[in-house]
Protein backbone atom coordinates (compact mmCIF):
# COMPACT_ATOMS: atom_id res chain seq x y z
CA UNK A 1 0.00 0.00 0.00
CA UNK A 2 1.37 3.92 -0.51
CA UNK A 3 2.64 5.90 2.00
CA UNK A 4 0.68 8.23 3.69
CA UNK A 5 1.10 11.39 2.75
CA UNK A 6 -1.59 14.10 4.76
CA UNK A 7 -0.81 16.58 2.17
CA UNK A 8 -2.65 14.93 -0.74
CA UNK A 9 -5.92 14.50 1.17
CA UNK A 10 -5.74 18.59 2.22
CA UNK A 11 -8.16 20.90 0.24
CA UNK A 12 -6.54 23.29 -2.30
CA UNK A 13 -7.41 26.56 -1.13
CA UNK A 14 -6.52 25.21 2.59
CA UNK A 15 -2.95 24.20 1.30
CA UNK A 16 -2.91 28.35 -0.43
CA UNK A 17 -4.53 29.65 3.05
CA UNK A 18 -2.35 33.12 4.35
CA UNK A 19 -4.08 32.17 7.85
CA UNK A 20 -5.21 35.79 9.97
CA UNK A 21 -2.34 36.80 12.12
CA UNK A 22 -3.54 38.05 15.21
CA UNK A 23 -1.84 40.89 16.94
CA UNK A 24 -1.11 38.45 20.34
CA UNK A 25 0.22 35.74 17.93
CA UNK A 26 2.44 38.34 16.36
CA UNK A 27 4.12 39.37 19.77
CA UNK A 28 6.67 37.17 21.85
CA UNK A 29 8.27 39.55 24.02
CA UNK A 30 8.69 41.31 27.34
CA UNK A 31 6.35 44.63 26.31
CA UNK A 32 4.61 46.68 29.28
CA UNK A 33 2.57 48.64 27.41
CA UNK A 34 -0.07 47.20 25.07
CA UNK A 35 -1.11 48.91 22.27
CA UNK A 36 -1.16 46.73 19.60
CA UNK A 37 -4.85 44.97 19.76
CA UNK A 38 -7.32 47.38 20.10
CA UNK A 39 -8.36 46.68 23.69
CA UNK A 40 -9.66 48.31 26.59
CA UNK A 41 -7.15 49.52 28.84
CA UNK A 42 -9.16 50.35 31.70
CA UNK A 43 -10.67 46.98 32.70
CA UNK A 44 -13.54 45.33 32.56
CA UNK A 45 -17.00 46.07 34.82
CA UNK A 46 -15.84 43.96 37.88
CA UNK A 47 -12.90 43.04 39.67
CA UNK A 48 -11.75 40.26 37.24
CA UNK A 49 -10.40 41.74 34.07
CA UNK A 50 -11.46 39.80 31.02
CA UNK A 51 -9.98 43.34 28.88
CA UNK A 52 -7.27 41.31 26.93
CA UNK A 53 -7.27 39.03 24.33
CA UNK A 54 -5.93 35.67 25.41
CA UNK A 55 -3.64 33.18 24.38
CA UNK A 56 -4.31 32.15 21.19
CA UNK A 57 -2.66 28.97 21.29
CA UNK A 58 -3.77 28.05 24.54
CA UNK A 59 -0.19 26.89 25.47
CA UNK A 60 -0.20 26.96 29.11
CA UNK A 61 -3.90 24.80 29.26
CA UNK A 62 -2.12 22.42 26.71
CA UNK A 63 1.21 21.98 28.75
CA UNK A 64 -1.26 20.40 31.40
CA UNK A 65 -3.27 18.37 29.41
CA UNK A 66 0.17 17.04 27.92
CA UNK A 67 1.53 16.14 31.72
CA UNK A 68 -1.83 14.67 32.00
CA UNK A 69 -2.08 12.33 28.64
CA UNK A 70 1.92 11.70 28.40
CA UNK A 71 1.47 13.68 24.86
CA UNK A 72 3.59 16.36 23.48
CA UNK A 73 2.05 19.65 23.80
CA UNK A 74 2.57 20.44 19.74
CA UNK A 75 0.28 17.39 18.71
CA UNK A 76 -2.57 18.88 20.96
CA UNK A 77 -5.57 21.24 19.68
CA UNK A 78 -8.15 22.40 21.96
CA UNK A 79 -11.48 23.31 20.62
CA UNK A 80 -14.32 24.80 21.51
CA UNK A 81 -15.90 21.64 21.98
CA UNK A 82 -14.87 18.54 19.95
CA UNK A 83 -17.54 20.05 17.91
CA UNK A 84 -15.02 22.24 16.31
CA UNK A 85 -12.71 19.86 16.11
CA UNK A 86 -15.09 17.50 13.56
CA UNK A 87 -15.85 20.84 12.28
CA UNK A 88 -12.27 21.87 11.48
CA UNK A 89 -11.82 18.22 9.85
CA UNK A 90 -14.77 19.25 7.34
CA UNK A 91 -12.97 22.31 6.36
CA UNK A 92 -9.42 21.22 6.36
CA UNK A 93 -10.13 17.92 4.35
CA UNK A 94 -13.42 17.49 2.37
CA UNK A 95 -13.94 19.92 -1.22
CA UNK A 96 -17.58 20.21 -0.45
CA UNK A 97 -19.65 18.41 -3.35
CA UNK A 98 -17.00 16.51 -4.11
CA UNK A 99 -15.60 14.66 -0.83
CA UNK A 100 -17.38 11.78 1.18
CA UNK A 101 -16.90 10.59 4.45
CA UNK A 102 -17.70 7.34 6.23
CA UNK A 103 -19.96 6.93 9.64
CA UNK A 104 -21.07 3.94 11.12
CA UNK A 105 -25.15 4.86 12.36
CA UNK A 106 -26.17 4.88 15.01
CA UNK A 107 -23.43 7.35 16.25
CA UNK A 108 -23.20 10.88 17.44
CA UNK A 109 -25.47 13.29 15.29
CA UNK A 110 -22.75 15.75 15.24
CA UNK A 111 -20.49 14.11 12.24
CA UNK A 112 -23.41 14.19 10.10
CA UNK A 113 -25.02 17.45 10.30
CA UNK A 114 -21.21 18.96 10.22
CA UNK A 115 -21.40 16.92 6.65
CA UNK A 116 -24.59 18.50 5.14
CA UNK A 117 -23.66 21.53 7.09
CA UNK A 118 -20.13 21.51 4.58
CA UNK A 119 -22.29 19.91 1.89
CA UNK A 120 -20.03 16.65 2.02
CA UNK A 121 -21.51 13.46 1.01
CA UNK A 122 -22.32 11.11 4.24
CA UNK A 123 -21.65 7.59 3.37
CA UNK A 124 -23.28 5.73 5.89
CA UNK A 125 -22.01 1.97 7.01
CA UNK A 126 -24.20 0.24 10.01
CA UNK A 127 -22.75 -1.05 12.36
CA UNK A 128 -23.49 -4.78 12.91
CA UNK A 129 -26.60 -6.27 15.07
CA UNK A 130 -24.55 -6.58 18.26
CA UNK A 131 -22.70 -2.75 17.78
CA UNK A 132 -19.44 -3.41 15.93
CA UNK A 133 -18.12 -2.29 12.64
CA UNK A 134 -18.73 -3.42 9.87
CA UNK A 135 -15.35 -3.45 8.39
CA UNK A 136 -15.61 -4.87 5.17
CA UNK A 137 -18.67 -2.87 4.85
CA UNK A 138 -16.53 0.18 5.72
CA UNK A 139 -13.40 -0.98 3.83
CA UNK A 140 -15.94 -1.46 0.44
CA UNK A 141 -17.62 2.12 0.94
CA UNK A 142 -14.36 3.87 0.09
CA UNK A 143 -13.20 5.50 -3.19
CA UNK A 144 -11.07 7.66 -4.10
CA UNK A 145 -12.87 10.52 -2.75
CA UNK A 146 -13.56 9.49 0.66
CA UNK A 147 -11.56 11.57 3.30
CA UNK A 148 -12.35 10.89 6.76
CA UNK A 149 -13.54 8.25 8.91
CA UNK A 150 -15.63 8.68 12.19
CA UNK A 151 -15.40 6.12 14.87
CA UNK A 152 -17.02 6.76 18.13
CA UNK A 153 -15.83 4.52 21.01
CA UNK A 154 -17.36 3.95 23.38
CA UNK A 155 -20.23 4.48 21.24
CA UNK A 156 -23.20 6.68 21.82
CA UNK A 157 -25.76 6.17 22.16
CA UNK A 158 -25.31 2.57 22.16
CA UNK A 159 -22.27 2.87 24.88
CA UNK A 160 -20.63 -0.30 24.23
CA UNK A 161 -16.77 -0.42 22.77
CA UNK A 162 -15.46 -1.09 19.81
CA UNK A 163 -13.41 -3.90 19.03
CA UNK A 164 -9.76 -2.20 19.00
CA UNK A 165 -8.87 -5.09 16.16
CA UNK A 166 -11.40 -3.75 13.84
CA UNK A 167 -10.51 0.02 14.63
CA UNK A 168 -6.78 -1.00 13.57
CA UNK A 169 -7.18 -2.74 10.89
CA UNK A 170 -9.30 0.35 9.62
CA UNK A 171 -6.27 2.36 10.60
CA UNK A 172 -3.94 0.08 8.73
CA UNK A 173 -5.97 0.21 5.50
CA UNK A 174 -7.49 3.48 4.79
CA UNK A 175 -5.48 6.03 3.59
CA UNK A 176 -7.73 9.17 4.64
CA UNK A 177 -8.24 10.58 8.10
CA UNK A 178 -9.40 8.00 11.22
CA UNK A 179 -11.00 10.47 13.72
CA UNK A 180 -11.36 8.31 17.05
CA UNK A 181 -14.42 9.92 19.31
CA UNK A 182 -13.41 8.77 22.76
CA UNK A 183 -15.24 11.55 24.64
CA UNK A 184 -16.53 8.67 26.96
CA UNK A 185 -13.19 6.58 27.41
CA UNK A 186 -12.91 7.72 31.07
CA UNK A 187 -16.04 5.61 31.62
CA UNK A 188 -14.39 2.41 29.82
CA UNK A 189 -11.81 0.02 30.34
CA UNK A 190 -10.72 0.25 26.90
CA UNK A 191 -7.48 1.31 26.41
CA UNK A 192 -6.79 5.03 24.59
CA UNK A 193 -5.94 5.64 21.07
CA UNK A 194 -3.23 8.42 22.19
CA UNK A 195 -0.68 6.48 22.35
CA UNK A 196 -0.70 5.17 18.82
CA UNK A 197 -0.15 8.93 17.49
CA UNK A 198 3.26 7.63 16.13
CA UNK A 199 2.34 4.65 14.52
CA UNK A 200 -0.49 6.05 12.35
CA UNK A 201 0.35 9.76 10.82
CA UNK A 202 -3.78 9.51 9.65
CA UNK A 203 -5.04 9.43 13.53
CA UNK A 204 -6.97 12.15 15.18
CA UNK A 205 -8.14 11.42 18.72
CA UNK A 206 -10.99 13.65 20.35
CA UNK A 207 -11.61 13.62 24.16
CA UNK A 208 -13.59 16.12 26.02
CA UNK A 209 -13.49 17.91 28.72
CA UNK A 210 -17.51 17.71 28.88
CA UNK A 211 -17.99 14.57 30.17
CA UNK A 212 -16.18 13.03 33.10
CA UNK A 213 -14.63 16.18 34.05
CA UNK A 214 -18.00 17.83 33.84
CA UNK A 215 -17.37 20.99 32.24
CA UNK A 216 -19.46 20.81 29.61
CA UNK A 217 -20.41 24.68 30.14
CA UNK A 218 -16.93 25.45 29.34
CA UNK A 219 -16.76 23.74 25.81
CA UNK A 220 -13.31 22.33 26.01
CA UNK A 221 -12.57 19.73 23.38
CA UNK A 222 -9.46 18.29 22.26
CA UNK A 223 -8.15 16.70 19.32
CA UNK A 224 -4.70 14.76 19.29
CA UNK A 225 -3.02 14.15 15.90
CA UNK A 226 0.30 14.27 14.37
CA UNK A 227 2.21 17.82 14.50
CA UNK A 228 1.65 18.73 10.49
CA UNK A 229 -2.72 18.07 11.52
CA UNK A 230 -2.46 20.13 14.43
CA UNK A 231 -0.90 23.05 12.68
CA UNK A 232 -3.57 22.77 9.76
CA UNK A 233 -6.24 23.07 12.50
CA UNK A 234 -4.56 25.80 13.84
CA UNK A 235 -4.26 27.72 10.42
CA UNK A 236 -8.01 27.20 9.90
CA UNK A 237 -9.41 27.61 13.75
CA UNK A 238 -10.76 31.20 14.65
CA UNK A 239 -7.82 33.45 16.39
CA UNK A 240 -8.98 33.21 19.68
CA UNK A 241 -11.29 29.90 19.88
CA UNK A 242 -10.99 29.71 23.52
CA UNK A 243 -12.28 32.34 25.94
CA UNK A 244 -9.96 33.58 28.40
CA UNK A 245 -12.83 32.55 31.21
CA UNK A 246 -12.68 28.79 29.86
CA UNK A 247 -8.61 28.70 29.63
CA UNK A 248 -7.89 29.43 33.25
CA UNK A 249 -11.37 27.50 34.82
CA UNK A 250 -9.74 24.30 32.94
CA UNK A 251 -6.32 24.95 34.21
CA UNK A 252 -7.49 25.10 37.77
CA UNK A 253 -10.11 21.98 37.15
CA UNK A 254 -6.86 19.87 36.02
CA UNK A 255 -5.16 20.12 38.76
CA UNK A 256 -8.26 18.47 40.61
CA UNK A 257 -7.39 14.63 38.70
CA UNK A 258 -7.73 12.54 42.06
CA UNK A 259 -11.63 13.94 42.48
CA UNK A 260 -12.51 13.62 38.83
CA UNK A 261 -11.22 9.92 39.40
CA UNK A 262 -13.62 9.63 42.49
CA UNK A 263 -16.40 10.63 39.78
CA UNK A 264 -15.75 8.51 37.60
CA UNK A 265 -15.72 5.49 40.04
CA UNK A 266 -19.09 6.91 41.06
CA UNK A 267 -20.92 7.43 38.14
CA UNK A 268 -19.29 3.66 36.83
CA UNK A 269 -20.86 2.11 40.19
CA UNK A 270 -24.06 4.20 40.05
CA UNK A 271 -24.21 2.69 35.80
CA UNK A 272 -23.85 -0.77 37.52
CA UNK A 273 -26.71 0.01 39.66
CA UNK A 274 -29.58 1.37 37.07
CA UNK A 275 -28.54 -1.21 35.13
CA UNK A 276 -29.56 -4.01 37.54
CA UNK A 277 -32.60 -2.12 38.69
CA UNK A 278 -33.97 -1.68 35.49
CA UNK A 279 -33.78 -5.67 34.99
CA UNK A 280 -37.38 -5.96 37.52
CA UNK A 281 -39.40 -4.26 34.73
CA UNK A 282 -41.60 -6.44 32.14
CA UNK A 283 -41.41 -3.44 29.73
CA UNK A 284 -37.72 -3.67 29.36
CA UNK A 285 -36.35 -5.57 26.94
CA UNK A 286 -33.09 -5.55 26.39
CA UNK A 287 -30.30 -3.72 28.58
CA UNK A 288 -27.31 -2.88 26.59
CA UNK A 289 -24.34 -2.95 28.61
CA UNK A 290 -22.32 0.00 28.42
CA UNK A 291 -18.61 0.98 28.85
CA UNK A 292 -20.08 5.40 28.98
CA UNK A 293 -22.43 7.22 31.30
CA UNK A 294 -25.51 6.35 30.08
CA UNK A 295 -27.31 3.55 29.31
CA UNK A 296 -29.22 2.22 25.88
CA UNK A 297 -32.76 0.31 26.73
CA UNK A 298 -34.90 -1.10 24.36
CA UNK A 299 -38.18 -1.48 25.65
CA UNK A 300 -42.37 -2.08 24.97
CA UNK A 301 -43.10 1.28 23.92
CA UNK A 302 -40.45 4.04 23.96
CA UNK A 303 -42.34 6.93 22.68
CA UNK A 304 -45.00 6.19 25.58
CA UNK A 305 -42.47 5.61 28.21
CA UNK A 306 -40.57 8.75 27.48
CA UNK A 307 -43.72 10.76 27.61
CA UNK A 308 -44.19 9.10 30.91
CA UNK A 309 -41.45 10.45 31.99
CA UNK A 310 -41.57 13.51 30.70
CA UNK A 311 -45.02 13.84 33.08
CA UNK A 312 -42.85 13.36 35.61
CA UNK A 313 -40.29 15.88 35.02
CA UNK A 314 -37.70 13.20 34.30
CA UNK A 315 -36.07 13.83 30.66
CA UNK A 316 -34.34 11.28 28.81
CA UNK A 317 -33.30 10.96 25.26
CA UNK A 318 -35.75 8.90 23.20
CA UNK A 319 -33.53 7.23 20.56
CA UNK A 320 -36.19 5.20 18.91
CA UNK A 321 -36.13 7.01 15.38
CA UNK A 322 -32.36 5.91 14.99
CA UNK A 323 -31.16 2.77 13.33
CA UNK A 324 -30.69 0.02 15.38
CA UNK A 325 -32.42 1.44 17.71
CA UNK A 326 -35.70 0.61 17.46
CA UNK A 327 -37.97 1.31 20.83
CA UNK A 328 -35.31 2.48 22.47
CA UNK A 329 -34.38 5.30 24.98
CA UNK A 330 -30.97 6.16 26.53
CA UNK A 331 -30.57 7.23 30.01
CA UNK A 332 -27.39 9.41 31.61
CA UNK A 333 -26.42 8.30 34.84
CA UNK A 334 -27.02 10.97 37.30
CA UNK A 335 -26.54 11.34 41.22
CA UNK A 336 -27.43 8.44 43.16
CA UNK A 337 -30.72 10.42 44.56
CA UNK A 338 -31.58 10.77 40.73
CA UNK A 339 -31.13 7.38 39.77
CA UNK A 340 -33.64 6.39 42.60
CA UNK A 341 -35.73 9.24 41.24
CA UNK A 342 -36.01 7.78 38.30
CA UNK A 343 -36.64 3.82 39.24
CA UNK A 344 -39.41 4.94 41.48
CA UNK A 345 -41.31 6.65 38.77
CA UNK A 346 -40.36 3.51 35.95
CA UNK A 347 -42.31 1.40 39.28
CA UNK A 348 -45.02 3.05 38.96
CA UNK A 349 -45.46 2.95 35.19
CA UNK A 350 -47.75 0.93 33.62
N1 LIG B 1 -18.60 13.20 20.87
C1 LIG B 1 -19.57 12.44 21.34
C2 LIG B 1 -19.56 10.99 21.03
C3 LIG B 1 -20.59 12.99 22.12
O1 LIG B 1 -21.58 12.21 22.56
C4 LIG B 1 -20.59 14.37 22.40
C5 LIG B 1 -21.63 15.07 23.22
N2 LIG B 1 -22.82 14.48 23.41
C6 LIG B 1 -19.55 15.12 21.89
C7 LIG B 1 -18.56 14.52 21.13
C8 LIG B 1 -19.51 16.61 22.08
O2 LIG B 1 -18.53 16.96 22.93
P1 LIG B 1 -18.22 18.49 23.25
O3 LIG B 1 -19.09 18.88 24.39
O4 LIG B 1 -16.77 18.47 23.59
O5 LIG B 1 -18.51 19.30 22.00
Amino acid sequence: MEKFDVEKLVRDNIKKLKPYSSARSEYRGNAEVFMDANENAYGSPFEENFNRYPDPLQWQLKQQISKIKGVPAQNIFVGNGSDEVIDLAFRIFCEPGKDNVIICPPTYGMYKVCANINDVEVREVLLTQDFQLDVVGILSAIDENTKLLFICSPNNPTGNDLDRLDIESLLNNFRGIVLIDEAYINFSMQKTFIRELTEYENLIVMQTLSKAWGLAGLRLGVGFASEIIIELMNKVKPPYNINQSSQQLAIKALDKIQKVNETIKNIVQQRNWVHDELQQFKFVQIIYSSDANFILVKVDDADKLYHYLLMNRIIVRNRSKESLCESCIRITIGTSQENQTLINALKNYV
